[in-house]
């Protein structure tokens, strides 16, 4: 395959490394289990996962199932934990594959004891308490009573229990406390204690690194990607976190405008005076969405603003008269000493880096690169 347009992402692997290891000296060496859900929020699971596996990272986490056997391509003699609600009927997969599923209620857990009659090993499983996120696991302590029961059978491998902050990102501690008690209690109703214990998220990673607790595991995921959960978290000052993503493409068009020239679907901009614009190879089918008209990305070293409406596969940005055919555009990230700001470009948008990761879509060709070296 050639690589006609210039439109990439850029992910540092040395960067990414180098987060995981700060937030894992910053949480007095909590496990540090590598969130790489959604291909790695978009920037490539099992180049990520590889990447860190070869740096003596042993646990893992995945969205469903289906990510999870995709990992264990690469990566082998690991934890792999499925953090959503998995089919019952698709345990043997699991199984077979040695990854861990989430338990989200006694029905659930029934469902697979059911298909474990026909099956001879164990199956891993990290039991879901609801402390508030109202997402899926029980916070009902008859069901907890009952979940405990059954994690007697020898069918079960009780791997975890496992509870998940909803505002740890926020200004302050008052609903973490109510679920970090809230937590506690409930795991006082297990009859036994499993391997791994954990609830905190990046937010809480970096915000509870010195609590005295009872966690032996954090879920890393934003910080890892380089990104802080919110401005609260990074204001924290506890952690340097590198970026590891870049969005850049280049300069395919140049054309002069004069004073009035309209452009775009829409009729969207017109030239205020004599103007250079610019056309980008990237459009909302890169996951550059609309609306990101109006904000202003780096081409060469200049500020310049995304003009007109963004098209499918294309926009327009308005540049100066040194503007040419090559010149490189970076949307977000670091390059050539040049920088924006992830957040802003987000934030400008309304939304949040994970979004913004997670959109990119596979029209961009990932390029990954350790120490500058492109591999
Ligand atoms: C996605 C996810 C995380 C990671 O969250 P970050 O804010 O990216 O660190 C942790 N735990 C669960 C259950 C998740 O779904």
């Amino acid at each position: 395959m050639i690589n006609d347009r210039p439109t990439q992402l850029r992910v540092n692997l040395d960067a990414l490394l180098n987060n995981y290891n700060k937030l894992n000296e910053l949480n007095n060496n909590k496990i540090g289990l590598a969130i790489v859900k959604a291909d790695s929020y978009g920037l490539g699971a099992k180049v990520i996962a590889n990447h860190l596996y070869q740096n003596g990272v042993r646990h893992f986490a995945t969205a469903t199932l289906e990510e999870a056997l995709e990992l264990k391509e690469v990566i082998q003699d690991s934890m792999v934990l499925v953090l959503g609600v998995t089919n019952p009927k698709n345990i043997k997969y699991a199984i077979e594959n040695n990854i861990s599923l989430t338990c989200p209620s006694i029905t659930w857990l029934r469902e697979c004891l059911s298909e474990l009659e026909t099956l001879d090993k164990k199956l891993k499983i990290h039991v879901k308490i609801d402390t508030g996120m109202g997402r899926i696991g029980t916070s009902d302590v008859e069901e907890l009573k009952s979940i405990d029961r059954l994690l007697d059978s020898e069918k079960i491998d009780f791997e975890g229990i496992f509870s998940h902050y909803s505002n740890a990102d926020g200004t302050d501690d008052i609903y973490d406390d109510y679920q970090t008690e809230n937590f506690e209690e409930k795991i006082k109703i297990f009859t036994r204690k499993p391997k791994y214990i954990h609830i905190e998220n990046s937010a809480g990673t970096v915000k509870y690194s010195n609590r005295d607790d009872c966690y032996n595991m954090t879920r890393i995921g934003i910080a890892l990607y380089g990104c802080y959960p919110s401005e609260n978290i990074e204001k924290l000052d506890k952690v340097r976190l590198e970026p590891v993503a870049t969005l850049l493409s280049k300069v395919t068009h140049v054309k002069k405008f004069s004073q009035g020239e309209k452009l775009g679907y829409g009729v969207s901009y017109e030239a205020k005076q004599d103007e250079y614009i610019a056309t980008v190879p990237i459009g909302y089918a890169d996951g550059l969405l609309r609306r990101a008209q109006g904000f202003k990305i780096k081409v060469g070293t200049e500020d310049c603003e995304i003009v007109g409406r963004v098209c499918m596969d294309q926009l327009m940005v308005r540049c100066n008269e040194n503007v040419k055919v090559g010149d490189t555009v970076l949307f977000y990230g670091e390059h050539n000493g040049q920088r924006v700001s992830i957040d802003d470009f987000a934030s400008y948008q309304d939304t949040i880096s994970y979004e913004i990761f997670c959109c990119i879509s596979k029209r961009v060709l990932r390029i990954y690169y350790k120490n500058k070296m492109e591999l």
